[in-house]
């Protein structure tokens, strides 16, 4: 029956039934009536069994002719299948996850070639959610009548749809990471290079974001693994909330995940996602019973500005990431060609550091912490200072978190807690002395024994100690914390929480843990009397907090008068910051104290001004088309200060070149002598470092099509000359030499 069929479908359309000849899958030739009952018998055998189907169509590539048995198993009456083509009812599997690629069906049909074991889906105007798929492997060749000319496809087709979705499922395996589902190493791979060879000519942008989880290992080795495994499931899901679909989240193993942007490359967006992602990754997880803390660094390479290929992407990205860990944790970098060495530069200062603790070139700066209803010194905090032979003044945001990479930290930090205590033995009794801790050196075991030995070999009460913990000293395995916690308690040492208000700030480890102060951020300060209210508001919720609990609450950083009032009228006591004293040297702090009173008025400008980094680099400026060559000295968001050019009235355009690609269009709005001030058109954004830079660069692709060969940017200054033809003046201001 199902064989009456085929001849319907081939008397209906085929020319060979016009021409008189009867339907058939082999050779054209003579058939005698028995022969062709016989082999009419066989294929409905062949059709019945199940083994395989076999179809048919016309010149035009539609369906004439299709087993009954198949249009069962499809569900659909036959009446819908007949005259579709072949391309609408079938469709070439998009992501082929066999080894060689297959041209699509319509191509192969549109070529008239003979088309072997091809895996198609039938899709009839479905979406591909939509209920069960179906797949098929369908092979046929084309046929032509006696004249030469094509008459349709003569095929058979089987259905491989469970074999096939166990190859998917493998290939899912390989392409996908088992435990978050996320894609892994060799997905992200492939996914990266086709991409960059499609934007590559597309001129389109592409960010590669790397992440690496801080202190994963000690959840780890404390939790056990398989609390490490799911922390790495919950941390995909948070990723995956934020990124959406703007991109393409991989786990590359272990504790390392890769994002790929496409189409973003604008750094100010990039840093706020970047800032996002690591706030988001950063809040505690709850793991069973326990909660755990980690961190993420984030290291942003860009194309085509920091690299076109994949291999040049991956590397510079990886440095940004190193980058961004040795800064500290829980920060973000972009790459800039002067990143290549620091991993070297790293190494070096470490093994420099550890000379220096043995040569003891150390030293430690107080300072003053003071009450502001008498402005009476009720502490001093030791902060480190060492000055490197060669490189001068390094900063212990620099060196600290190198020495947390190695155990140089517990020898730093031991090396600290002896100095301070004997230095505070010598000081009234009135004034205590604060030592910061790092996580790492909270967690060693032993710490409360070498707190316990620096305070007895000084002779200094216990209780003129404080401690400065941050927040990340809670991660980990809660017993062990509880442990060191009621040890330094029960030593009678005091125990400051610092940098309140930068971390999560969980409230329940403030009921737990037996702070006797908080100390407030500078970065709320920082902002608290500009636009930003809520600052303000989270400074005076945070001192109610702490007064409720019975906690002293300092604030860091103040520097202005503003400031100073803004925080006195929240009701903050206790203040650190430049507007009392900057850390001094022990001696000045002894000399200070000599009366046995210390007192300190406040000092400072009225009003606090956004940071200006004072500096001298040597930058382009470019107007019209000539380019002069200057000296920055101040670099804001909003400006910048210039030396070096002559007569340059306030209101001209200018365009400084920043280096790297980096070009800000701004206004003078201030000029005397060869100094000038100068606006931004927009502002500039944080670096992630510290520093500043601008939103977009000059695209390499513009470069190129100025007739540059394209590269990713050169680390030097912009070559204006790709862009404008030679002066076509001479240049209206002077240059002069700073
Ligand atoms: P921190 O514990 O938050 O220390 C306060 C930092 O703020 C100090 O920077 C201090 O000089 C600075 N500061 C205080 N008041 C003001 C102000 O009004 N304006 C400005 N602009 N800055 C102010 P410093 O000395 O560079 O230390 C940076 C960080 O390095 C410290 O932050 C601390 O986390 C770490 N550190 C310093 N010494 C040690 C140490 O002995 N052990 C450990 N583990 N960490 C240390
Ligand atoms: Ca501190
Ligand atoms: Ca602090």
């Amino acid at each position: 029956m199902a064989v009456r069929n085929l001849f319907r479908g081939f008397g209906d359309r085929s020319p060979a039934a016009e021409a008189g000849n009867a339907p058939q899958f082999g050779e054209v030739g003579v058939i005698l009536p028995s022969d062709l009952k016989r082999r009419l018998e066989v294929l409905e055998d062949f059709e019945q069994a199940g083994i395989g189907w076999l179809w048919a169509s016309d010149a035009e590539g539609r369906l004439i002719y299709i087993s009954e048995n198949a249009v069962q198993k499809l569900e659909q009456p036959l009446e819908n299948l007949l005259a579709q083509s072949l391309t609408t009812l079938f469709e070439t599997d998009p992501y082929n996850p066999g080894e060689r690629s297959d041209r699509p069906l319509a191509f192969q049909l549109s070529a008239r070639n003979k088309i072997i074991d091809l895996t198609v889906r039938f899709a009839p105007g479905r979406s591909k959610l939509e209920e069960r798929q179906t797949w098929w492997s369908i092979s046929g060749h084309p046929k032509y009548d006696a004249n030469g000319d094509f008459i349709g496809y003569r095929g058979s087709a089987k259905d491989i749809t469970a074999e096939y979705e166990r190859k998917l499922e493998d290939s899912r395996l390989a392409e996908f990471d088992s435990l978050t589902g996320l894609a892994n190493r060799h997905r992200m791979n492939r996914k990266l290079e086709t991409t960059l060879a499609a934007f590559k000519s597309a001129k389109r942008a592409c960010t590669l974001m790397m992440l690496d989880l801080d202190r994963f290992k000690h959840v780890n080795d404390t939790l056990g693994h398989q609390a490490g495994d799911e922390l790495l499931k919950q941390v995909a899901e948070r990723l995956g909330r934020i990124i959406g679909d703007r991109g393409e989240i991989g786990r590359l193993g272990g504790d390392e995940f890769q994002i790929i942007l496409p189409d973003l490359d604008d750094r100010g967006k990039l840093g706020e996602l970047a800032t996002k992602l690591i706030q988001i990754v950063s809040l505690p997880y709850a793991l069973g019973d326990e909660r755990a803390l980690i961190g993420t660094s984030v290291g942003i390479a860009i194309a085509p500005y920091d690299g076109l290929e994949k291999d040049d992407l991956t590397r510079n990205s990886d440095l940004a990431l190193y980058s961004a860990k040795n800064g500290g944790r829980g920060q973000f970098r972009f790459y800039s060609a002067d990143l290549k060495d620091e991993a070297e530069e790293a190494r070096l200062l470490e093994e420099d550091l550890r000379a220096a603790l043995l040569a003891d070139e150390l030293e430690l700066h107080y300072q003053p912490v003071v009450r502001t209803k008498d402005h009476m010194v009720v502490g001093l905090e030791a902060l480190m200072r060492w000055e490197h032979a060669e490189r001068g003044f390094i900063s212990p945001g620099v060196f600290i978190p190198i020495a947390e990479k190695s155990n140089l930290i517990n020898m730093l930090g031991e090396w600290a807690l002896r100095r301070a205590c004997q230095d505070a033995a010598n000081w009234p009794v009135t004034v205590r002395v604060a030592v910061n801790v790092s996580a790492v050196q909270f967690a060693t075991p032993g710490f409360p024994a070498i707190v316990t030995n620096a305070i007895a070999a000084s002779g200094l009460a216990p209780d003129r100690l404080e401690l400065e913990l941050t927040e990340s000293v809670f991660m980990g395995d809660s017993e062990t914390i509880d442990d060191t916690f009621n040890a330094l308690k029960g030593l009678g040492v005091r125990l400051a929480l610092d940098d309140f208000g930068t971390g999560y700030s969980s409230l329940s480890y403030l009921r737990s843990a037996p702070f006797d102060k908080l100390k407030v951020d500078k970065s709320f300060v920082d902002s608290c009397t500009q636009k930003d209210q809520n600052s303000a508001k989270i400074i005076a919720a945070i001192i109610g907090l702490s007064d409720a609990l019975g906690m002293e609450t300092t604030v860091e950083g103040v520097e202005a008068f503003d400031q100073f009032n803004l925080v006195c009228s929240k009701g903050a006591r206790f203040i650190q910051g430049y507007i009392y004293s900057k850390p001094l040297k022990l001696e000045a702090a002894l000399d200070r104290m000599s009366s046995g009173e210390f007192r300190i008025e406040p000092e400072g400008p009225d009003r606090h001004r956004p940071e200006r980094r004072s500096m001298f680099r040597r930058i382009g400026v470019i107007h019209l088309d000539h380019r002069y060559e200057a000296l920055l000295r101040d670099l804001s968001t909003t400006g910048a200060r210039i030396e070096g050019l002559l007569g340059v009235p306030p209101g001209t355009d200018l365009v400084l070149d920043l280096g790297g690609g980096q070009l800000a269009v701004c206004v003078v709005t201030r000029s005397s002598d060869a100094t000038i001030a100068v606006e931004f058109e927009s502002p500039l954004v944080s670096d992630g470092a510290g520093g500043l830079c601008t939103r977009h660069r000059v695209s390499p692709y513009a470069l190129a099509a100025a007739g540059m060969p394209l590269t990713s940017l050169p680390p030097g200054k912009y070559p204006a000359e790709a862009f404008s033809a030679a002066p076509s003046g001479p240049p209206l201001f002077m240059q002069v030499a700073i």
